[in-house]
């Protein structure tokens, strides 16, 4: 039997009420930036989801109304007539490579602010809004029902008219009205939508039918559901009322599309949830109760956890949001039997991070997410080769190993050098902290591709300097050098008052936890100025070793910027469990004797914390030796890449790989002018 053989159960059609799935392989609703902003970037990045064979390609959120408005985040939007040609770009694109087009249908609820339409805020109750906002929703009154119900079913007769074969009706992750409804603690309704279980779910029950009636001849009707909202007693849980709700339900939809709330716990990241599949005890009841379909998801990457999870009967679908991110080709590399070559998802949450900005999506994986359109770039494809030529990458982190990836699959000759025994940079050193062992897969990835390659060649243990470099006779070198952290202290709030370090306390940066350097014995303090993930981690790490650990920051909240990767309050309940004492609001000033001397970030009120070791995550500062030294060397090329051209995200400097491969040869005006194409409102319009 051959490997795609194997999973030929996955490639079995599947009925949706009256239409068809080619495959198991189904792309659940996802968010991703561009929405009813940027609809062109949108539709192709759908469309490159049906080419690499996904069965059904989902829109993300789509507000139905004005009083669902989510701005300024930019999801998708159908509240009238005029919304329905931009979403047509998708299901023409979704069909045009043979799959089915799925609308995520949504009222928010207290969960939107309608901050554009400032409408006012409906909810089951009288409550606060879902955000830190001074801003309150009001019970909705039968009319309102009544008014949501028609909003809903007009909704749909367009989705039906823009072309989508799917049409949900959505109760999940806390966000959308219908689930407002079903929970007791936001429903304290005392009429024929309050109080019982029933009553609760009436208001779902009545969407469910409308739609059936609206567009069920046509259409599949999906009901995505969150059967637990993982708070234990204290929320609705799969063994309770959200198995009871699906009985009550089970046939009234097409499809179920059962997950976990809220996003956070939908969308854990690796850190907090390693195994993939880890929505599966909390499912797998629910094909039980139904005939109908059920789709699934939980970070699924590995074709044997898919196959296992369709013969176990937990799910007919495999669901997918981030895999399909990281790899649109998953299914098509599946049945080619090309396993090997799967991009798995890192569950770092970077793409979450983009939609939570408002910004258009990206992925640490893979680089061409969300750049489909705007930039023309297609996941498994390049330009071959322009002429013979060479090309060297000198530093085997994400950026080098990324670009020199894609100059080999371009059919140039590549030489890697790196100055470690081993490849990887800093996703192999992040990779050994604690929870981030996914990181690897950056480097994994690429270094199967590239080893697998005649026209590559790799050297380890390879520091070059410029006389080294000039000597190969490589007339192209990117330059993917890095950066390392600073040990002096300076970052974002210390550039004007920078510290003062003197005295007896051990000094030691990221990078030197990452080579292994524990603290001696002794209080540690760990300052973070950087706001993402490693100074956490690092505090983690040290705590776990025995350390006494005090975490200080600038911000009011620990590694502020995870809130955006759905993991800042589960890092900082981490550290508390871990007994690491937390310091907010704190800025360094000086590190002498054997303390740290910290000052309130409002009123500069000084404070001492006595320590025998300091680890300062800072800022990192670029290596551009090499780089500086090989100017005017007579190289054909010579470019800074990644973390050493501008210290970012891993998912940066994969980025910055890539885009420097795409461009080689390029002709300089075209890649100066065309940075990438925009979705410009043309002022010649009419106004609709
Ligand atoms: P990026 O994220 O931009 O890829 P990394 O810091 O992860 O940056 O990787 C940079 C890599 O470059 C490191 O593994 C480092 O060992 C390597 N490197 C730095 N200077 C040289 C050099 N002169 N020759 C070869 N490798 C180098
Ligand atoms: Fe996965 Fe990270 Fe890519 Fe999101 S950004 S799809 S979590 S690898």
């Amino acid at each position: 039997m051959t490997e795609a053989n194997a999973y030929s159960l996955l490639f079995e059609p599947v009925q949706i009420g009256p239409v068809t799935a080619r495959n198991r392989f189904f792309q659940v609703p996802h968010c991703n930036g561009m929405g009813h902003v940027r609809p062109q970037g949108e539709a192709a990045m759908r469309g490159m989801k049906a080419a690499g064979g996904w069965s059904v390609v989902s829109t993300q959120e789509t507000e139905i109304h004005p009083t669902s408005d989510l701005s300024p985040f930019a999801e998708n939007r159908l509240w009238d007539d005029r919304d329905i040609p931009a979403l047509r770009l998708m299901t023409d694109a979704v069909h045009d490579k043979g799959a089915l087009a799925a609308i995520q249908l949504v009222h928010n609820g207290n969960h939107a602010q309608n901050l554009t339409s400032r409408a006012p805020v409906l909810a089951p109750s009288d409550m606060s809004l879902d955000h830190p906002f001074p801003k309150q929703a009001r019970a909705m009154d039968k009319a309102d029902i009544r008014e949501l119900r028609r909003w809903h079913r007009n909704a749909a007769i367009r989705a039906r008219e823009a072309g989508f074969d799917i049409v949900y009706v959505y109760a999940g992750h806390s966000m959308t009205v219908a689930q407002h409804f079903m929970l007791p603690h936001m429903n304290h309704r005392s009429d024929e939508y309050g109080g019982s279980l029933e009553n609760r779910v009436r208001l779902t029950r009545e969407l469910l039918e409308d739609t059936r009636e609206a567009v069920g001849d046509t259409c599949g009707v999906a009901f995505r559901f969150a059967v637990d909202e993982m708070l234990g007693s204290d929320g609705m849980q799969a063994a309770e009322e959200g198995r009871a709700i699906v009985e009550m339900l089970a046939e009234l939809p097409d499809l179920w599309d059962v997950n976990v709330c809220e996003w956070a716990n939908d969308s854990a990241t690796t850190r907090f949830q390693p195994q993939d599949g880890y929505q599966n005890d909390y499912i797998s009841f629910v094909k039980s109760l139904t005939s109908k379909p059920v789709v699934g998801v939980g970070r699924l990457t590995s074709p044997d956890m898919m196959l296992s999870m369709v013969t176990k009967g937990i799910v007919d679908f495999i669901g997918a949001a981030r895999p399909s991110i990281a790899d649109p080709f998953l299914p098509r590399k599946i049945e080619e039997g090309r396993i090997d070559e799967i991009r798995e998802c890192i569950g770092c949450n970077i793409c979450v991070m983009a939609d939570s900005v408002g910004a258009p999506i990206r992925c640490t994986q893979n680089p061409t997410m969300g750049e489909e359109w705007r930039r023309g770039w297609h996941p498994e494809q390049i330009a071959p080769k322009e002429r013979e030529t060479e090309a060297l990458v000198v530093g085997g982190g994400p950026a080098g190993l990324e670009c020199a990836m894609q100059l080999a699959r371009r059919g140039y000759e590549v030489t890697l050098a790196e100055a470690a025994d081993v490849l990887g940079g800093r996703v192999l050193r992040e990779s050994r902290l604690p929870g981030l062992g996914a990181w690897a897969r950056v480097k994994d990835y690429r270094l199967n591709d590239l080893t697998q390659r005649a026209n590559v060649n790799i050297y380890a243990n390879s520091r070059l300097d410029a006389e080294q470099v000039l000597e190969l006779g490589i007339p192209n070198a990117f330059i993917a050098t890095g950066a390392r952290w600073r040990a002096d202290g300076v970052g974002r709030n210390t550039l004007r008052k920078p510290p003062t370090i003197s005295g007896a306390v051990n000094v030691l940066t990221p990078d030197d936890i990452m080579d292994g350097t524990l603290p001696p014995d002794g209080p540690v303090v760990v300052y973070d100025d950087d706001h993402a993930y490693i100074a956490g981690v690092i505090a983690e790490k040290l705590a776990l070793a025995g350390h006494d650990v005090v975490f200080v920051t600038p911000e009011s909240t620990v590694s502020s910027f995870a809130a955006l990767t759905l993991e800042q309050r589960r890092i900082q309940a981490r550290l508390i469990e871990l007994g690491v004492e937390i310091r907010c609001n704190q800025v360094l000033r000086s590190l002498d004797g054997q303390a740290m001397q910290i000052a309130c970030s409002y009123s500069d009120r000084l404070q001492s914390i006595a320590c025998t070791s300091a680890v300062l995550v800072t800022e990192r500062t670029r290596e551009t030796a090499l780089f500086e030294a090989l100017q005017g060397k007579g190289l054909t090329t010579l470019e800074l890449i990644g973390d050493a051209s501008g210290p970012a995200l891993i998912a940066d400097a994969v980025f910055a790989g890539h885009k420097a491969a795409r461009d080689f040869e390029r002709p300089a005006e075209a890649v100066e002018q065309d940075w990438f194409r925009r979705e410009i409102t043309d002022l010649k319009n009419e106004v609709l």
